[in-house]
Formats: structure tokens, sequence, C-alpha cells
């Protein structure tokens, strides 16, 4: 369930959260036209502050760039507002999602020109996505029977409502054979990304990832990891990685604004050499937390002070 708070933004106003309704002939909800994000915020020494929010609103503008989407909104508008909204609802953590969707008014796949593009914004407390012990003892997952997307068809690139059916029926099918999530792999049978995570391995002490092209979005937290590794020196290669990879490495972990750094224990039943977090996972969730208890330094100006205006 879903924790309630007092405020929701919509199209630049607060409404109270239990008034945030859209009609059931919206256009998002027959035809997955809906763009979002999700961000955090963290508790940190100096206050509440925000993880990449302007990153995350950037990569919303461009969602809705791909499908020819108009935010009525600018992005400082938009950063601004997610910042306040979670100051508004008197957090100190949270998730905030925004959400852009072609509302009501046309019933047609291509909306006329004037079905409006509503912009909406809830912030809600928000624990681990995959659990508090997968953190510390990674999860069991299987690679699922469904592909992600293929190239030039639904583009995995924009983080639009629609390509969470493929999200869905991946995570779904795992976690009905008692998993914790499923891996897609690409139409090539290549490595792609979790249902809703980036794929991180770790094989010959080089950090390996699978590249844009495979289907993936590129998240956040996978560039904040590559960043932060990158730092401690490590190599990190951004390739086509076959499926036994996930068989043969040292060590694999998700990356993603929810599910964090988790390590993946197990693949298709097949412990990986570390059996949950090795050395490099435990190197990367210490400087990725860090982040957040002070103790790695934010160079990159990736906090924000959220606070309200
Ligand atoms: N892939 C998919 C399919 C996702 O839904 C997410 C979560 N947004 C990610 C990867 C990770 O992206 P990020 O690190 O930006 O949250």
């Amino acid at each position: 369930a879903i924790t309630e708070t007092d405020y929701i933004w919509r199209n630049g106003a607060y409404i109270r959260w239990a008034d945030a309704q859209v009609h059931v002939l919206s256009h998002a909800l027959h035809y997955g036209t809906s763009m979002f994000e999700g961000i955090r915020v963290y508790d940190t020494p100096s206050g509440p502050a925000g993880f990449r929010v302007r990153d995350h609103i950037r990569r919303l503008i461009d969602s809705a760039r791909i499908y020819s989407l108009d935010l009525p909104f600018p992005e400082d508008e938009i950063v601004t507002a997610c910042k306040a909204l979670v100051a508004k609802n008197k957090l100190s953590s949270a998730y905030i999602r925004p959400l852009a969707m072609i509302g009501y008014g046309s019933i047609g796949v291509v909306p006329a020109k004037d079905a409006p593009v509503d912009v909406y914004i809830a912030a809600f407390p928000w624990g681990a996505y995959l659990g508090e012990e997968a953190r510390t003892r990674g999860v069991d997952v299987m690679v699922s029977s469904w592909n992600r997307l293929a190239p030039n068809t639904a583009p995995t690139g924009a983080k639009a409502g629609g390509n969470y059916l493929s999200s869905y029926l991946i995570s779904r099918e795992a976690k009905s054979r008692g998993y914790a999530e499923g891996i897609g792999l690409d139409v090539d049978g290549r490595l792609s990304e979790g249902a809703g995570e980036n794929l991180f391995l770790v094989h010959g002490g080089k950090l390996m990832t699978p590249p844009a092209a495979s289907s993936i979005l590129q998240g956040i937290t996978r560039d904040t990891v590559i960043t932060l590794a990158k730092k401690e020196g490590l190599e990190v290669v951004e390739q086509a990685l076959p499926r036994e990879m996930l068989y043969l490495c040292d060590e694999a972990f998700f990356t993603g604004t929810a599910a964090e750094i988790t390590p993946i224990r197990s693949v298709d039943d097949k412990t990986t050499r570390a059996a949950g977090a090795g050395p490099v996972t435990r190197l990367i969730q210490e400087r990725f937390f860090g982040l957040f208890d002070g103790s790695t330094k934010d160079e990159w100006g990736w906090l924000e002070p959220v606070r309200a205006v």
C-alpha cells in the first residue's frame, strides 16, 4: 500500500491527495502515453536532499520529446516543484513520482491537438524496493522467458508508462516462481536489465554492464555507479554481454532509484561466485550510501536540499 501524504502537485497547483483523480477516458490509461520518473529524497546530515532531481527531470523531458509530448512546464519549474512538494508534505525521506500524461479529451490513438498534457507530482515515504534484507544478503533472480522490447519498437530509452507492460510480465513471472526479480534479455538474447533495474556484473576485477543498445533504460543510478567506480580506479566496460556471463561472474548487482544497489545472490538457481555482496559490490554500496550519510563527498552536486518555496 502507498503511504498517503497531504498534497499532490497538479499542473502548477497543490491539490489534496484524494483529489488527484483522472477521467476513465484519459488517453494515457488506454494507450500508455504517460512519461514518469522516480526520484529519492534522503535524510542527510544537512537535511532532506533530493538525489539528482534535475537529471531525472531532464530524462522526463527527453521521454516526452521522444513521444512528441510538449510539457507545459519548463525544467526549472518541475525541479522546484518536486523539492517544494517534499517540504510541503513534511517528508524527510521520500520517493517522488512525477508523471506527465496525455489526459482527457481525445480517444484516437493520436490525440487531437488540444488534448491536454497533464503533469502530476506525488511524494510519499518508501523503503527498500526489494526489501531491507536484500541490501545485505542479496536477491535470487531468474532470466525471464520474456525478452525486453526490441530496438525500434517501443523505445526503452524513454521512461514511458507503456514500456512497463514488459517490466510487468518479466517481474510477475519471476515473482510467481518465488524469485525476487526477473532479468530480461534483449531481442538478440544478450543481457539487458531487470524489470525495473539496471544490471552490473563483476568479472576479472572489471565492472561490466550492458550498453544503451541492449534495450535498457539508461539509469541514473547506473550512471552514478559508473562514476563512483571509475573514481575508485575500477575499470568499467559497457558492452554487449552473453547470458552465460551471469553464471560465470564473480558478483552481480542491480541498480535503480527504487532498488538502489541490490546484490544478486543467485541467477536461475546458480549462486554467483560471491553468493551475494562480494568486495566490489560492497565498495560500491559503501560509496553510494555514503553520499547520504556524508561519508562520500558529493563532488558532483548530485544532492539538492529540499525546501519550501
Ligand atoms: N531500468 C528500468 C526498466 C527502470 O524502470 C529503472 C527505474 N527507473 C531503471 C532501469 C533504473 O533507473 P534509475 O537508476 O534512473 O532509477
